[in-house]
């Protein structure tokens, strides 16, 4: 008898995953990953936050914890509290109450049901642009739910920085009301973000063509340090009178990278749309999740409607961000004292976990061989693989790659 399973296709192994698990079997005592965006110490350990260990505590302190059921749309004071971080206290959506917002699996889970939601009830467009390149996630999500899911330039490879009027025009040239998904800081691979300025020009040009923004907000704090900062464009939309989504993840803000902390922010018209969207978006979260994972939430919660305890968190951002900060300036640093031809500057101005660098796909691959050096094809390198320990046997073998290979 064949299988009912006889005509799947073997599907490819996901890149950064498959990387890692090369990265564990290489047992060179010099080996880097740069490969996976998760946070390192100096001593290239996971960093487990001192805040979220308080919580932690708190929690395996509480008698009166339960393992019951969270609500479908997750705990209240959790979602109100990620909200609120992200849109800024004094929004004029939240005071309108025309904000709802649901617990997620994490940024993915987030940005699942978003699409999923919009694939629903989205009835201007099926086309959904994402920015070239961009988190793979995005394409792979809005693709399974249905979208037509289309490119918009986002990096120049020449300049090394952001191709501003190639995506102007290209969001002029879209078809009214195409979905948009916008890194909110931190843009995930190229670490190159909009400037205030063009953001105000993406804006007006969003708002023109009714393009509908859908914010992707993995890295808020960990960007600049600063969570108003990495919040800025988003409110900035909200200010503009946009409807909007955002995604957002604890994951790299919290290093709760396993726990699937995230939420979805909704921002509508009237607090009677933001009614109706709920009602919907809990309909659809019964059927997919029935109702989402605690433990992770449940720290949040905890630190972000504490204020000692959200002031302390507020510093481990900085260690964080700082020490990512330190990084590309020593990389930066050590590049120019080997005189590694070409230029470097855009390691220090870009921002957040990623450093575009620019290496050629034949480079990346020599790294890998000869130094046993792991990233991603496109030559991106997560800061945070990178350490005092370690950033001189890079900055050689980068050396060598840029000017043998
Ligand atoms: N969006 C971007 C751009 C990311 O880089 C990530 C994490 O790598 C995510 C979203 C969400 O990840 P998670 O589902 O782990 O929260």
């Amino acid at each position: 008898d064949i299988s009912v399973f006889n005509t799947v296709p073997q599907a490819p192994p996901d890149v950064i995953f498959s990387l890692t698990a090369g990265y564990k079997a290489d047992t060179d005592p010099n080996k880097v990953n740069v490969g996976v965006g998760a946070f390192r110490t100096d001593d290239l350990k996971p960093y487990v936050l001192p805040v979220v260990k308080k919580a932690d505590t708190i929690l395996f302190n509480n008698a009166d914890l339960d393992h019951e059921y969270l609500p479908i749309a997750g705990t209240p004071s959790y979602t109100k509290a990620a909200a609120r971080l992200i849109l800024g206290e004094n929004s004029p959506a939240i005071h309108e109450n025309r904000v709802a917002a649901v617990q997620t699996i994490s940024g993915t889970g987030s940005i699942h049901t978003g699409a999923t939601f919009l694939s629903q009830f989205y009835k201007k467009s099926k086309k959904c642009y994402i920015s070239k390149p961009t988190w793979a996630n995005h394409r792979n999500v809005f693709a399974l739910v249905g979208f037509e899911v289309e490119e918009y330039p986002y990096w120049n490879g020449e300049k090394r920085g952001l191709d501003y009027e190639a995506m102007l025009n290209t969001m002029r040239e879209a078809p009214e009301g195409s979905i948009f998904i916008l890194h909110a800081c931190a843009h995930n691979p190229t670490g190159v973000d909009p400037t205030r300025e063009q953001w105000q020009g993406i804006a007006e040009v969003m708002s023109e063509k009714h393009h509908f923004p859908f914010f992707d907000c993995a890295y808020q704090g960990f960007a600049s340090g600063d969570l108003d900062n990495d919040a800025w464009a988003v409110r900035y939309f909200v200010e503009q009178g946009f409807e909007l989504f955002v995604a957002q993840s604890f994951a790299k803000n919290f290093g709760l990278y396993g726990e699937r902390a995230g939420n979805l922010t909704i921002v509508t018209k009237s607090s009677e749309e933001t009614k109706r969207v709920f009602s919907q978006m809990e309909k659809l979260q019964r059927s997919e999740i029935s109702n989402p994972p605690a433990y992770g939430s449940r720290i949040v919660d905890i630190v972000l409607n504490d204020p000692a305890l959200y002031a302390e968190w507020k510093e481990n951002l900085k260690y964080m961000s700082n020490r990512i900060i330190e990084m590309r300036k020593a990389l930066f640093e050590r590049l120019t004292a080997l005189g590694t031809p070409g230029t470097w500057n855009h390691i220090t101005d870009q921002i957040g976990m990623f450093s575009f660098t620019g290496l050629t796909a034949s480079q990346v691959k020599v790294l890998k061989e000869k130094y046993h050096i792991y990233m991603t094809d496109n030559g991106r390198i997560s800061m945070a693989g990178l350490s005092t320990k370690n950033i001189d046997y890079f900055a050689k073998a980068v050396d060598d790659v840029v000017r043998n290979v």
